[in-house]
C-alpha cells in the first residue's frame, strides 16, 4: 500500500498567526471562526493585557472615570480556543518559510498570517528628561499621565491632533493650566480643515486653554522644579507635565526587508493582502491601524485610517479574503468599500465624522444648524461631491447624514451610463 503523503490543510483548518493582540487582531480572529475557520488560532501580542479598548485612555481613563478593569474587550465563545500568547514581540516574519520568531527565542509555522501590529505614538526628537514627558497609546501611559493632571498643573501638549485635543480638554476641566503648540495655523487642520479646526479652537479657549499656532517645539529643558519647552519664536512656556501628541508610527519593523512597501504602514491590495513586487501575498492579510489600503470610491491613493471602526470593518474582509488566498483564489466580491468613521469628544459635546474629510477641506459648508453651537459640516471635493460630513452634537441627525455620505459615494462609483 502506498503511504499517505500528508496534505497541506483546508483553509478552515489552517494554523494562522495573528501578529498584535489588540482590536484588530481580536476582531480578525472572530471573523475568521465566523467564515468557518476551525483551525488553531494563535495570537501573539506584546502587551501584557489581552485586546483593550484605546478610546477611553484620552478621556475616561485620565478623567478618572473608568479604571483598567473595564477596558479589555468582551471575549466571545467562538474565540475561546484561541491561543494568547501575551507579552512576546514578533520580531521577524518569514515570508517564504511561513514563520515567526518571537523575541523569547521561539519560532511559530503558519499556514495564514494576519498582521494587526498597530501603530506606536511618535515622539519628538529633542533631548530633555524623558519621565516629565508622556505619550498616549497604551493603558500604562494613560496611568502614568492621570494624576499627573492636578489643578493647577501646567501641562504643556505639543500637536493640535485629535489625541491632543482630547487631552487639552481633559486637562483644562481638571483645573490644570493647560498650552497646546502646534506647527499648523489651526487645531485639527489635517483631519478637517481650518473651518472647523477655529471653531475647536474658539471652545478650548473659551475654557481656558491656550494656544501657540504654527510654532514648532526646538528644545524641552530641565529647569528644575519644573521643564521649559522652548519655541522656535524664541519663546519659553513653564511645564511639570509634557505630553507628546504628535502622530503615530506604524509598527512595520518585523516585516522589514521582505521586498514589501513599507512606507506609512504596510501597503496592500483591496483584498488586504500585502503586495510583493506589486503581488499580493495570498497568505496574509494587514488588519487594522497599520495597513495601507485603497478605499473604493475615495480615489486611487491607498490609506491608512486610524479609526476605531476599522478593525471591525477590516475584519471580516480580511478573513473571508485570506481564506480565499489560502485556497489559491481571488479576493471574494466586488472589492472593499468600508465607510470610515470615528468620533472624538471634547466638553462633553461629540464630534462624529463618516466619509473622509480630509478631502473636503477647501469647501467647508455647515449643512444644518449653527458652527457656534450643534451643526452638521459638509465637506466636499473639488468636483463639489460630498466625501464627509463632520456632527458636532446632534446625535439623532447622525444616521441620515451617513446614508448622505454612502449615497454620494456610490454616485461616484458607479459607471457612467454607456
Ligand atoms: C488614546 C487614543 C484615543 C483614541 N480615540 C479614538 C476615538 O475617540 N475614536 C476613534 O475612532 N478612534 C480612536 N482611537 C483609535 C483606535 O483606538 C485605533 O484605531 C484602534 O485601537 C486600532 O486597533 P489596532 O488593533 O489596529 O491597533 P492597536 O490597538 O494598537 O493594537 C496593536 C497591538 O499590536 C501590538 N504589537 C505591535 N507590534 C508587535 C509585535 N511586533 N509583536 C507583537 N505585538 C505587537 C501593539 O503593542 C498593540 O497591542 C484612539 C486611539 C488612542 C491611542
Amino acid at each position: 500500500m502506498a503511504p499517505t503523503v500528508p496534505t497541506a490543510p483546508s483553509p478552515a483548518e489552517a494554523t494562522i498567526v495573528v501578529v498584535g493582540a489588540g482590536l484588530a487582531g481580536l476582531r480578525a480572529c472572530e471573523r475568521l471562526r465566523a467564515a468557518g475557520h476551525v483551525g488553531r488560532l494563535v495570537v501573539v501580542g506584546d502587551e501584557e493585557h489581552p485586546p483593550y479598548n484605546r478610546p477611553p485612555l484620552s478621556k475616561e481613563v485620565l478623567r478618572g472615570t473608568t479604571t483598567r478593569e473595564k477596558l479589555p474587550f468582551r471575549q466571545r465563545p467562538t474565540t475561546a480556543d484561541v491561543e494568547w500568547r501575551l507579552g512576546v514581540r514578533v520580531t521577524t516574519v518569514d515570508l517564504d518559510a511561513r514563520t515567526v520568531t518571537l523575541d523569547d527565542g521561539s519560532t511559530l509555522a503558519y499556514d495564514g498570517l494576519v498582521y494587526a501590529a498597530g501603530v506606536r505614538a511618535r515622539r519628538l526628537d529633542l533631548a530633555g528628561e524623558l519621565s516629565w514627558r508622556h505619550t498616549i497609546r497604551t493603558l500604562e501611559d494613560a496611568e502614568r499621565l492621570a494624576p499627573e493632571l492636578r489643578p493647577g498643573s501646567r501641562v504643556v501638549v505639543v500637536g493640535a491632533g485629535f489625541i491632543g485635543c482630547e487631552v487639552a480638554a481633559t486637562a483644562v476641566t481638571l483645573g490644570c493650566d493647560v498650552t497646546v503648540v502646534e506647527p499648523l495655523p489651526t487645531p485639527l487642520e489635517r483631519p478637517v480643515g481650518a473651518v472647523l479646526g477655529r471653531e475647536v479652537q474658539r471652545r478650548h479657549e473659551s475654557h481656558g486653554v491656550r494656544f501657540a499656532l504654527g510654532r514648532v517645539v526646538t528644545a524641552i529643558e530641565d529647569a528644575g522644579e519644573h521643564l521649559e519647552v522652548v519655541l522656535d519664536s524664541g519663546a519659553r512656556v513653564a511645564a511639570d507635565v509634557v505630553v507628546e501628541a504628535v502622530g503615530s508610527q506604524a509598527n512595520t519593523e518585523p516585516l522589514a526587508g521582505l521586498g514589501l512597501d513599507l512606507t506609512n504602514g504596510v501597503l496592500c491590495d483591496d483584498g488586504l493582502h500585502p503586495l510583493r513586487g506589486g503581488d499580493p501575498v495570498l497568505d496574509v492579510v494587514v488588519v487594522g491601524d497599520v495597513a495601507r489600503f485603497p478605499v473604493r470610491g475615495y480615489g486611487d491613493d491607498a490609506v491608512r485610517i486610524e479609526h476605531w471602526s476599522m478593525p471591525t470593518d477590516m475584519s471580516a474582509h480580511a478573513a473571508a479574503s485570506l481564506l480565499a488566498g489560502l485556497a489559491g483564489e481571488p479576493v471574494p466580491g466586488d472589492g472593499f468599500a468600508p465607510l470610515p468613521s470615528f468620533w472624538s469628544e471634547q466638553y462633553g459635546v461629540r464630534m462624529q465624522s463618516f466619509g473622509l474629510p480630509h478631502l473636503g477641506v477647501a469647501d467647508v459648508r455647515v449643512l444644518e444648524g449653527d458652527l457656534t453651537g450643534e451643526a452638521v459640516l459638509g465637506f466636499h471635493a473639488p468636483d463639489g461631491s460630498l466625501v464627509g460630513v463632520v456632527l458636532l452634537g446632534l446625535p439623532k441627525r447622525m444616521l441620515e447624514f451617513r446614508s448622505a455620505v454612502v449615497d454620494a459615494r456610490a454616485a461616484q462609483t458607479l459607471e457612467p451610463a454607456g
